[in-house]
């Protein structure tokens, strides 16, 4: 379990053959073909910086046929795609392979980041349906923005939504802070057009809420981590607006004691939209990178943050509701600046552990009732397996899913990941909630998902990708 793709400085860059560049730049103009270095290099690094590797060239389409164009000049010339939107995600697949994947000869293949950034049609909402189609370059941000003022919203939140876009949300099947009402983004898609390693195209546009007619592909390309299809544009459901919001941030004993009352809430507050949990580190961390007051005068073990969202406002029937869970201390804020102030706190997380050094990052769900058992084992785990971690524990607490963040092993150095895993397949969770597997985890997709699965996927990524084209060394650190 320790052949993991790990930052490395002795990336493999194959370059890329004469006919083929001449083909990129024919399909969306030499413009958009940044071979240079400099040009690349943002493009080459993921947003934790632990995962690096050199691409022969940064290729930008602005529509679905020069994304197939693209892709079907990559198979045929031999070059390995990597989709790329947002470049937020956390487990090196958006970014080329650190050891670039090999041909039949066991030459290096050239890498080509295919940037969905300029995919940024946003349509129409249709306010029969509660839908909308947009392109995949679209981050979460620009469709809250186009979605303000026409009485929908989208059911997903986190907090990269400036730069994390919708089509690579969909490839991760991504989760955020108002799972517990609206479910992933898979639940969200209502249909889906996308390019096949193939260049075909499949389109299900604008699709259906309820559509069985035969295997449903948008459900199937939600989670494929730019595996199987690249994701052009999608159509949402959208939810009602909850316009009047509070939140609470409760102190408490330790995680077990924050799923608890997490459920207690939900079965009380018909409002609940969110509930997150941090530790007091990694509040001090946040307070010290982002600035801000602690919001209690104690230090407390572990702090749960509950968000209610209604159409009056959810104040004193949040307040209610947490007077009856016997909380070390409660704040509560019903105005704007306040429950900005109160979510900062959370969402200040990941970029906090971010700035003090390069983390293990892992991302993990566990049956919520063995939260509290986790919280108390994976930090004795990490301590046996490295001497001096700084560790942070924060997540959505309401799903079963905790962010563990490890600071002090070097990037490449896999114990503390192995201790941290093999304890959520012990206690019978996910190595990955909401990230994705990447290539951070492959060698772990087998333990957790078990020998039929896997083979299942590896024939339907043949089927799909006989080439391995469509990010090869995802999933599957070798080809399928
Ligand atoms: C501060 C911060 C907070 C975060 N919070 C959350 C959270 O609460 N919940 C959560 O789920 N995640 C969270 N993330 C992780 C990340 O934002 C999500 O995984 C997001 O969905 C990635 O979108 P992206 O556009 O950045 O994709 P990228 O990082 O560019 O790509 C991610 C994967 O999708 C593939 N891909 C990208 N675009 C396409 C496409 N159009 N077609 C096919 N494949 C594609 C890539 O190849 C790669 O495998 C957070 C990240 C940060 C930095």
């Amino acid at each position: 379990l320790r052949h993991h793709v790990r930052v490395s400085h002795e990336t493999d860059g194959a370059a890329l053959p004469d006919p083929l560049l001449a083909a990129l730049r024919a399909a969306v103009g030499p413009s958009h073909v940044l071979t240079d270095a400099d040009l690349r290099a943002t493009y080459e690094t993921d947003w934790s910086r632990r995962f690096h590797g050199v691409a022969a060239a940064v290729v930008r389409p602005g529509t679905m046929d020069e994304v197939a164009a693209v892709v079907r000049a990559c198979g045929q010339g031999g070059a390995a795609v990597v989709p790329q939107g947002g470049n937020t995600g956390l487990v090196g697949g958006s970014v080329p392979r650190a050891a670039a994947p090999r041909d039949g000869r066991g030459a290096p293949r050239p890498q080509v980041i295919l940037s969905m950034l300029r995919l940024r049609e946003l349509g129409a909402v249709d306010q029969v349906a509660g839908e909308v189609t947009v392109g995949a370059g679209v981050t979460l941000g620009a469709l809250q923005a186009h979605l303000a003022g026409s009485g929908w919203e989208v059911g997903i939140d986190m907090g990269s939504r400036d730069s994390a876009t919708l089509g690579g949300m969909v490839a991760t099947n991504a989760g955020g802070i108002h799972v517990l009402r609206n479910g992933v983004m898979r639940q969200q898609l209502v249909g889906i057009e996308a390019v096949l390693a193939s260049g075909e195209i499949v389109r299900r546009l604008p699709g259906a809420v309820k559509d069985n007619t035969g295997y449903a592909l948008p459900a199937l390309f939600a989670g494929s981590e730019g595996t199987l299809a690249v994701v052009t544009r999608l159509r949402l459901r959208l939810v009602p607006p909850l316009p009047r919001r509070a939140v609470a941030l409760l102190a408490v004993d330790d995680a077990g004691q924050a799923a608890t009352f997490a459920a207690e809430l939900r079965r009380r507050l018909a409002c609940l939209t969110a509930a997150e949990l941090f530790d007091d580190d990694g509040m001090r961390l946040v307070l010290v990178h982002a600035g801000g007051e602690a919001p209690f005068r104690e230090r407390h073990p572990r702090y749960l943050l509950v968000e209610c969202g209604a159409p009056d406002d959810p104040t004193d029937q949040l307040v209610e509701a947490i007077s009856a869970v016997a909380a070390r201390d409660a704040v509560v804020a019903g105005d704007e600046g306040g429950r900005r102030r109160l979510w900062a706190l959370r969402e200040g997380h990941t970029e906090s552990v971010n700035a003090a050094g390069i983390p293990h990052k892992l991302d993990v769900s566990v049956p919520i009732g063995r939260i509290g058992a986790f919280d108390v084992a994976v930090r004795e785990a990490i301590r046996a397996a490295h001497p001096l971690p700084r560790i942070f524990i924060y997540g959505h607490v309401g799903d079963g899913n905790l962010h563990v963040n490890v600071l002090g092993p070097d990037p490449d150095d896999e114990a503390v990941d192995d201790a941290v895993l093999g304890l959520v397949i012990e206690l019978g969770g996910a190595v990955s909630a909401e990230h994705g597997i990447g290539v951070a985890k492959t060698a772990w997709l087998v333990r957790d998902r078990g020998e039929a699965d896997i083979a299942a996927m590896r024939a339907i990524k043949r089927g799909l990708d006989p080439g391995d084209v469509l990010n090869p060394g995802v999933l599957f650190s070798d080809p399928a």
